[in-house]
């Protein structure tokens, strides 16, 4: 049996085919994540303080944010000019660019 085909056999037995179909089909929550925008109530984003708008950050909750820091200044964010969103390579997810969360990280002063 091919290696590829022992890996997939092995995922049936252990987590069922329901489970490697989710995994794998195409229009999967996996498979989609890299295009879906972060929303404020998804656990991770919230435990990070992400607010689609920078402006309505809790100040009192994160002191060192500043009102210029938002996604379209963070080195982790790539978007194209004229969009209204892009991606954050923290996320790997669409987020507007507004946006803020506490791993917002300057980009560098160009030389
Ligand atoms: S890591 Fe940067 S780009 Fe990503 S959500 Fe936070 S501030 Fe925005």
């Amino acid at each position: 049996m091919p290696a590829h085909n022992r890996r997939v056999f092995m995922l049936h037995a252990i987590a069922g085919p329901t489970a490697l179909t989710a995994l794998t089909a195409p229009g999967s929550a996996r498979a989609q994540a890299a295009t879906d925008a972060v929303k404020e109530t998804d656990a991770y984003p919230k435990s990070m303080g992400f607010r689609l708008n920078t402006a309505n950050v809790d100040q009192a909750k994160f002191p060192r944010h500043e009102a210029a820091q938002k996604c379209s200044e963070c080195q982790l964010f790539s978007g194209k000019p004229g969009e209204a969103t892009g991606t954050c390579s923290f996320f790997k997810r669409v987020v507007p660019l507004d946006g803020w969360c506490r791993n917002f990280k300057p980009r560098k002063a160009a030389a």
